[in-house]
């Protein structure tokens, strides 16, 4: 066992969110250590990113990088029925409420690799192939023990502790926090493919969802040639069904018309995937000196591709802490307290509309869309994470549930059909 070292901020694993809350660290010039269990580039899911993404990449500086990596750019989102029958067509520069008209679709490999680079060139300390085994805090700081590839163990001491393990959920799993959407128990089947039909133009770039009975399909593409296609189900259904995943996979692409269409040509390029995909929040996001952000403060169900925007977010939001406290010399609770609450908020905030997703009613009103009020664009602004949008914002969206909770009732807008 080797001595301890001090840092201002020890951070668990280099995903977007550890590497965001350690590249605003550095910049500051604090000592920060990043310890990732794996050796990057490595395999990732969640490749479609949202506008609002954007700004955080200008702050972190990281935006040439990834202007020149090249990746597929995303100007919209489309919902269609997997029989055809109706669709939406988002274009985020169309809402009057969007600052940010468009954002990249990545190559999570490719990308997770730029951004924890560039952490790495900002001044932050990362160490690769190394796993965090324990971590106690006290009042004065924390301490975390963390094993490398060949066993080695060292323990690390720092004033604050960031967890961006993701769905790792390292600290809170450790502390019992985290609780399981009960309705939200999916599973995400998925793989890249090769000849996936596009559409053309602009569009070629959106993210294009189908939504079926209980379930649905994404079609991101993330570079010229690779498209990531995967399909999230109930985990119940899916463990009745007494088929491979592909076999699962193949016969629901094979059960729309439209996705049949997208897929008449497409040859799987590489390993096809298959992943537990539960909605879970965890009951603290703070503890004595240590912020869980991203995946590790909770994760939603990725229907509208929330997940890295939300891992930067809480990132900065937590660096932003931990910056402030060390200013003060004190342990920053009452800043925790404060980030804990902006930061449910922004969860709860999508967690609404995701739970609305896999109900009738609220299909039925995502897919008649109306400008009256604005709703549209208010959606729109949501939708391409705008979470700061004020009061003007915040009635519209309530506005848009509460007719999504009438037409539970009422038939105020079309009906619509999943068969
Ligand atoms: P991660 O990206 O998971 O990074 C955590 C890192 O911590 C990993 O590199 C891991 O190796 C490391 N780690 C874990 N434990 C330890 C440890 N003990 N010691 C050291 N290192 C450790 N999001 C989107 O934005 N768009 C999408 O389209 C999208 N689609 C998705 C589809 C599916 C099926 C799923 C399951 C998720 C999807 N997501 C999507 C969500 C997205 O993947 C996550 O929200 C995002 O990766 C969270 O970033 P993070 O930094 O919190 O965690």
């Amino acid at each position: 066992m080797k001595m301890e070292k001090i840092y201002d901020a020890i951070v668990i694993g280099g995903g977007p969110g550890g590497s965001t809350a350690s590249t605003f660290l550095a910049r500051a010039g604090k000592k920060v250590l990043v310890l990732e269990k794996e050796r990057f580039p490595r395999f990732h899911i969640g490749e479609s990113l949202l506008p609002y993404s954007q700004r955080i990449f200008r702050e972190m500086g990281v935006l040439p990088e990834l202007e020149a990596a090249g990746f597929p750019k995303k100007f919209g989102a489309q919902f269609h029925l997997g029989t055809g029958a109706k669709s939406l067509n988002l274009k985020f520069s169309n809402g009057c409420f969007t600052k940010e008209p468009m954002t990249f679709q990545v190559e999570r490999a490719k990308f997770d690799d730029i951004l924890l680079k560039h952490a790495r060139k900002s001044g932050a300390q990362v160490r690769e192939g190394w796993t965090v085994t324990k971590f106690s805090s006290d009042s004065g700081g924390v301490t975390v023990a963390a094993k490398d590839e060949s066993g080695a163990t060292e323990t690390f001491r720092g004033a604050f502790l960031i967890d961006a393990s993701g769905r790792g959920n390292f600290t809170g799993n450790l502390e019992g926090l985290r609780v399981i959407h009960p309705k939200l128990k999916k599973l995400a089947l998925f793989g890249h493919f090769e000849n996936v039909a596009l559409d053309a133009g602009e569009k070629g770039g959106d993210t294009v969802i189908f939504r079926l009975a209980n379930k649905w399909f994404w079609i991101i593409p993330i570079s010229a040639t690779k498209t990531s296609v995967g399909c999230v189900m109930d985990q119940a259904e899916f463990s009745r069904t007494k088929q491979s995943p592909e076999e699962i996979f193949n016969g629901i692409v094979q059960s729309s018309a439209p996705l049949r269409d997208r897929m008449k040509n497409a040859r799987l390029a590489g390993q096809f995937y298959t992943t537990g995909d539960f909605s879970y929040e965890n009951r603290r996001l703070v503890g004595q000196r240590l912020l869980r952000v991203g995946d590790a403060a909770g994760f939603l169900d990725p229907i509208f591709s929330t997940g890295v925007y939300l891992a930067m977010y809480s990132a900065k939001l937590a660096s932003r802490v931990v910056l402030e406290s060390l200013a003060a010399g004190n342990d920053g609770a009452r800043r925790m307290r404060c980030y804990e609450k902006k930061v449910s908020r922004a969860m709860n905030f999508y967690w609404e509309m995701v739970e609305g997703f896999y109900t009738t009613p609220f299909m039925e009103a995502l897919l008649e869309p109306t400008e009256k009020y604005q709703l549209l664009s208010a959606v729109t602004a949501v939708l391409a994470g705008e979470l700061e949008g004020g009061w003007k914002l915040y009635w519209r969206r309530k506005m848009f549930l509460l007719i999504v909770r009438l037409q539970r009732r009422f038939p105020l807008l079309p009906r619509i059909s999943f068969d």
